[in-house]
């Protein structure tokens, strides 16, 4: 089975909770996660409703592989329409959260309506009730969470909530699971305060113990984990350097969006890097890393915990951050970095803290304020719209007075927290977005990386890297190299990359495996958890299936094949580094 195939439906507007049976036959079609809940959405939602209205419902999924002893298989999504572009929206989450679900008895559960007052769901295996969120509005999400464990004395709960920034309708806030890990882009967690919904903390004992053939599992899970272990990247790289590993790479590649995606090179990249965060500050001589971390099941273990320098401006105000939190991932450390020009490594801990205590997308928020930026150098934007702060490229105190505005919903917050098509068309230059559906940017130029170009415009929720990551093959070689500046080719292989994509996502593991395991790899596990028969063939089919049905969402939205472009600035500016590579 795999599936627990047991639904949980929580209707908002009522106030109450059921259980239904989990739908077989979809599941056999779309398997888990991103694939299910996609279709759970489709099936009951009318794709042209109002995102943060109650008629929008918002599904928090596991995967087949989610709580079992796979590598990674930790993962959840949350699945809804999307505030922030009108898409059909999907995020996926690491950490525990997902696992304690799944071991509580549940494959999802259901949001619908939208509660008269602040609650959060309280789970305990079949035990599932709505509690007044009162004292916990307007909280931050790390507050929350600290607050629901002393409430309920549990320990070992695990916590998935939103900030304030949500609450302010900061329209690219995420839901923060674990503290530091997040369901972070296309603004799932505003929908998720729209409904009045504070949270879930769930504790789930009951083990996952509905594998089809235990002993089959066992040796498919400890195969694939030998492969992770042996390779380079996901068994040296991604463990010393987490996803920062791609910084300098990136940027020697010519492909770091830089300065609102104006040029495709920083020159402070080195000391934003993975690399740098290894190295002793200058300040207390200590390394900004104190270590690696690991979501649920995970044998990667990609993830960073750092500290700031206790002498850094950022924390005159809060000593507390001084303590190790989650630390710059790669795309994090580009928006906030290079997309700004801000290469000061303390402060962009600082905004990403910030980032996860209050729940908002590092990349939406990065973005939007290099847009700020470019407004403000061309006078567009003055010190008066502002709040006094001078928001010049290179600032690291323009960009962590930014974080910290979002983080609450104060000033210049709220227009920041509108993301950049927004943003920039409120001040009469939409041309300055970088965005595509109203999704902003993630951390590979485009014109560095021309399959990329293809990937972010006709992705299903916006620019996006994780919905066909051709960066693997163009950039790292990964199945086979391909010339990243050609676009013959690319079709085909960003359609590869986006029908595999959605078949990780669905079996409920994490995206980074891909470096290294095929759908074959995959297949193989799911095969021996799941009923029925499962192939690499039939996991590539599932993942077409799952791309035509989102993409059939967000038709019925009110999309066209007119969305999916990329800014003129991508399409018709070279950048200096490009013209002078291509002469050359
Ligand atoms: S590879 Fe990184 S993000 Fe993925 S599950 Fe492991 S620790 Fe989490």
């Amino acid at each position: 089975m795999a599936w627990t195939r047991n639904v949980l439906r929580v209707n908002l507007t009522e106030g109450t909770v059921s259980v239904e049976p989990l739908n077989m036959e979809w599941a056999s079609q779309y398997l888990g996660q991103r694939g299910l809940a996609s279709k759970y959405l489709v099936e009951e939602i009318d794709p042209r409703c109002d995102a943060l209205g109650p008629d929008n419902k918002m599904i928090m999924v596991t995967g087949p592989l989610t709580g079992t002893m796979a590598s990674t298989g930790g993962r959840y999504s949350v699945v809804c329409k999307s505030p922030l572009t009108g898409t059909i929206a999907c995020s996926n989450s690491g950490g525990y959260i997902g696992a304690e679900l799944k071991n509580a008895g549940w494959d999802m559960i259901i949001f619908e309506g939208k509660s008269p007052l602040p609650v959060y769901l309280y789970i305990r295996d079949d035990k599932a009730e709505l509690l007044d969120a009162t004292p916990l509005w307007g909280q931050s999400a790390w507050k929350t969470d600290e607050l629901l464990h002393q409430m309920h004395q549990e320990p070992q709960a695990r916590v998935a909530c939103v900030g304030r920034s949500a609450e302010a309708g900061c329209l690219y806030a995420g839901v923060i699971n674990d503290l530091h890990r997040a369901a972070g882009r296309s603004g799932v967690g505003t929908v998720m305060a729209s409904k009045n919904l504070k949270a879930v903390i769930c504790r789930g004992t009951k083990g996952v113990g509905n594998i089809k053939d235990p002993l089959r599992f066992m040796q498919a899970t400890e195969d694939a984990k030998k492969v992770l272990r042996d390779n380079e990247v996901t068994g040296q790289g991604l463990p010393a350097y987490g996803t920062q590993v791609l910084m300098n790479v990136i940027n020697e590649s010519g492909a770091m969006p830089t300065y609102n995606m104006r040029e495709t090179q920083f020159e402070g990249a080195h000391k934003i890097s993975g690399e740098a965060m290894h190295e002793p500050r200058p300040g207390d001589g200590k390394p900004n890393l104190t270590t690696n971390a690991a979501c649920f099941a995970c044998t990667i273990a990609c993830g960073r915990i750092s500290t700031i320098d206790q002498g850094h401006y950022t924390i005159r105000n809060r000593p507390e951050y001084w303590k190790s939190s989650g630390g710059l991932e790669y795309e994090a450390a580009w928006a906030l970095g290079s997309d700004t020009g801000v290469d000061d490594l303390d402060a962009l801990t600082y905004a990403n803290f910030l980032c996860n205590e209050d729940g908002f997308d590092p990349i939406s928020f990065g973005s939007t304020v290099a847009a700020a930026m470019e407004l403000y150098e061309q006078g567009v934007l003055t010190n008066e719209h502002t709040g006094g702060i001078e928001f010049k490229f290179g600032s690291a105190e323009a960009l962590t007075a930014a974080a910290e505005m979002v983080a609450r919903g104060e000033g210049f917050g709220l227009e920041l927290g509108l993301g950049s098509k927004r943003f920039c068309a409120k001040y009469g230059r939409p041309e300055l977005s970088m965005t595509v559906k109203g999704q902003e940017f993630p951390a590979y130029d485009p014109r560095g990386i021309q399959g990329m170009g293809l990937a972010y415009a006709t992705s299903n929720r916006g620019a996006c890297h994780l919905r066909g990551y051709t960066v693997a093959s163009e950039i790292m070689g990964i199945p086979e190299k391909t010339d990243p500046l050609v676009t013959a080719g690319k079709p085909e292989l960003v359609k590869a990359f986006q029908d595999a994509a959605a078949a990780f996502d669905s079996a409920g593991i994490c995206l980074f495996t891909s470096f290294v395991w095929t759908v074959d790899d995959i297949a193989t596990q799911v095969d021996a958890a799941c009923d029925g028969e499962w192939s690499g063939e039939k996991l590539l089919e599932v993942g077409e299936r799952i791309w035509n049905l989102e993409r059939d969402f967000n038709l019925a939205a009110g999309l066209t094949g007119k969305d999916d472009t990329l800014p003129k600035r991508l399409l018709k500016e070279a950048d200096q580094f490009l013209v002078a590579a291509a002469v050359t």
